[in-house]
């Protein structure tokens, strides 16, 4: 641990990994961190997960981009260069002018023959506020179209869809920290004890002080052993198991009259169409006993104040905007948003993916959700970005715009801080398209699999190298501070965007972050009463944020929503299957997801010397009965087919898995998970259907 005579510096900013944005203080040495330790942020009090804590030497790594490059005019076709040893062969050194002139001229090129719709972008949730607010408006101003996005496409698209719709804000209605005064949580389709464990750590002392924690999820997680309840259900049949939940609080009558009455639309018509979804017939689909279902039901109904957490166990499906209509519903019928204790909160992944989102990253919607349909605001951003037309047409998401790109549709693409060569189901077909581009311009902090098929690429810093601000899943926008200086040339992201924005002829004259900031509050109600000066004091407030001393409310709604007449809308949903179901030749369900140590597609956590020492090697579970039946010992090889293709995997033995299904991380490239998954989409969030593949597993001979 750090001590005062033996380090140079110390900052406080805020952990890069998940969503719940621990606020951290780094301790620099010479030039390196020395150690990091959790402080009191309104998220995590001083507590801070093995990420945080011994996660920051990725920044350290040799492979570090330094210095510009360009694609060497001798190198092969554009792919994956396997070969760990020689990571750069095919790309050369640049200067800065020499590589923002080749990125920027090239993308502006594409413009002039092909039309703006040729370029494409997609912004990072790894970046502040400030660069994803300048990302979406370089793609929208420069090239006159709507077509950006970012990776919550692939994690809670469908959950915001269903919360815009329903509850008019895309965002949780409560802290997760407000588990402290609740009697009854639910937590679905989440593992918070590997996935935003700092925030679990709340909810086992809930557990712990007599809360009943109810966990619902198709694999059995580390938190089951907190659990009241814990509902193993089969996995695809959320909306099954939610509609026989809210079937019996109707039947019962359980719900809050007045509660419903006072808030909600569209009662009348979801209690008619939920009375065919009696836990006796959902029983069969979804595999939970309907006493129990009977049971869970009574308990949250009956709570004085109840909560919903979910993670990408809902969202993650075609029905995942169903699967979230149903967790809304069921906050609605019992009058469980609003006061303290209650709320829908869905877990956000990365460390800002709501901030990113806010900022407008988004193909639907302008900064703080603000629909690109609406012509008011559409003149609102054409009077601040100085005459710039909206285009009224929504954008394509991010699995449609690799789908245009695979078909010579667009090409060129501007990615910043994404690595779709890893995250996009059916990669194999994502890694084609990459290939196929005229014009890739990749700005990361490593040569990631993306980067590999990139034209220019741009180093940029890493997010204890910048200053800016980021949000959290709790609607805290934090201030991020740069604890020691980008490692060679490498630039902050909103420097390069500014950069790359001049080279296509736009007026753009941002010196500082806090300009941008500045800018952002001008079409962003979100933002009021928080200014820069604020942040800089406070290190964090909530949004909203009704005056200069308030910090931010931590639960909202609870005087209606931002819905016509105030008023949440109950949406029905029903039952559908799962894009493709387990046949004689794919009899598994294949499940994906992350683990404690690695964080999304590796990069930066498999850099990361402690972690990646702790989690040296791809790996997927099966129950051990299922190794049994295969031959294999725990440890041994598996063979994983699905239709889109095939991969090799050490398998371990793990009780919590059911027999017919497998859980693969995805972190890993040597065994890239996404190979396996399947593109689907869910119709309204278009997130595709990461949760649930039909699989085959076979056993392989040597190791
Ligand atoms: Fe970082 Fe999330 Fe762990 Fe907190 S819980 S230290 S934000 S990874």
């Amino acid at each position: 641990q750090g001590d005062s005579r033996d380090i140079d510096s110390e900052t406080k900013t805020v952990c890069p990994f998940c969503g719940v944005g621990c606020q951290v203080s780094v301790k620099i040495k010479e030039g390196r961190v020395k150690s990091v330790e959790g402080i009191n942020g309104p998220a995590n009090e001083g507590r801070l997960c093995v990420k945080g804590r011994f996660g920051f030497d990725y920044i350290h790594h040799p492979h570090r981009l330094t210095k510009p490059l360009i694609r060497r005019d001798d190198a092969p076709d554009k792919g994956l260069n396997v070969d760990p040893a020689n990571p750069f062969t095919h790309f050369r050194e640049a200067t800065w002018e020499e590589a923002l002139d080749r990125a920027a001229h090239g993308l502006a090129d594409l413009r002039s023959y092909y039309g703006g719709t040729s370029v494409a972008g997609f912004g990072s949730a790894k970046c502040t506020n400030e660069e994803a607010y300048l990302f979406q408006k370089f793609i929208r101003q420069g090239f006159k179209h709507n077509n950006v996005d970012h990776c919550t496409r692939l994690c809670h698209a469908s959950s915001v869809a269903a919360l815009m719709e329903n509850v008019g804000s895309g965002a949780v209605t409560a802290t997760f920290n407000e588990i402290e005064n609740a009697d009854v949580a639910i937590v679905i389709g989440s593992n918070p004890t590997e996935n935003h464990p700092v925030a679990a750590t709340f909810f086992k002392q809930f557990a712990k002080r007599g809360g009943e924690l109810i966990i619902m999820d198709p694999r059995g997680t580390a938190m089951k052993r907190h659990a009241t309840h814990m509902l193993q259900f089969r996995p695809g049949t959320d909306v099954a198991l939610l509609n026989a939940i809210m079937n019996v609080i109707v039947e019962e009558k359980l719900y809050d009259r007045q509660y419903i009455e006072g808030f909600t639309e569209g009662f009348f018509e979801f209690r008619d169409h939920i009375r065919a979804f009696t836990p006796e017939r959902m029983s069969e689909l979804c595999g939970i006993e309907p006493e129990v279902i009977r049971d869970v039901a009574r308990r949250f109904a009956g709570a004085r104040a109840g909560m919903i957490f979910w993670g990408m166990g809902i969202s993650q499906h075609i029905h995942g905007t169903d699967n979230s209509r149903c967790l809304i519903s069921l906050a609605l019928l019992c009058g469980h948003v609003g006061r303290p204790g209650t709320g829908l909160h869905p877990l956000r992944g990365q460390n800002n993916v709501q901030g990113a989102s806010d900022a407008g990253l988004i193909p639907q919607v302008m900064p703080d959700y603000q629909p690109v349909t609406d012509v008011e605001v559409r003149e609102l951003f054409k009077h601040i970005w100085r005459g710039t037309e909206i285009q009224a047409q929504p954008g394509l998401t991010v699995v449609e715009i690799m789908d245009r790109v695979y078909r010579g549709e667009i090409r060129g693409m501007y990615i910043l801080g994404e690595n779709p060569a890893m995250s996009d189901p059916d990669v194999e077909h994502a890694r084609k398209a990459l290939a196929k581009l005229d014009h890739l311009v990749v700005q990361d902090i490593f040569l990631t699999e993306t980067a590999n098929y990139a034209d220019v690429i741009l180093p940029a810093a890493a997010m204890p190298e910048k200053t800016g601000t980021v949000t959290n899943t709790n609607r805290q926008v934090q201030m991020m501070r740069a604890a020691l200086p980008a490692p060679g040339e490498a630039r902050e992201d909103w420097q390069v965007i500014v950069d790359l924005a001049r080279r296509i002829g736009l007026d753009w004259d941002y010196d500082d972050p806090r300009e941008i900031f500045d800018e952002m509050k001008m079409s962003m109600r979100s933002l009021h009463h928080i200014t820069w000066k604020r942040l800089e004091a406070e290190s964090a407030v909530t949004y909203p944020c009704s005056g200069p001393d308030d910090p931010g409310q931590a639960v909202v709604f609870g005087d209606g929503f931002p819905r016509r007449a105030g008023r949440a809308k109950f949406t029905p949903a029903r039952v559908t299957p799962p894009a493709e179901v387990p046949d004689e030749n794919f009899p598994m369900v294949l499940t994906t997801g992350r683990q404690l140590e690695h964080w999304h597609t590796g990069s930066m956590t498999r850099r990361a010397s402690v972690l990646d020492a702790v989690e040296p090697e791809a790996n997927c579970s099966l129950h051990p009965s299922t190794l049994r039946r295969l031959g294999v010992e725990p440890g041994g090889m598996v063979r994983l087919v699905t239709r889109r293709g095939a991969l090799e995997v050490m398998a371990r033995a793990d009780r919590a898995v059911a027999p017919d299904m497998v859980f693969l991380p995805f972190a890993y490239v040597e065994a890239a998970a996404n190979i396996l998954t399947n593109p689907a989409l869910d119709p309204f969030g278009k997130i595709p259907e990461f949760k649930y593949s039909a699989v085959r597993v076979e056993a392989v001979e040597d190791r």
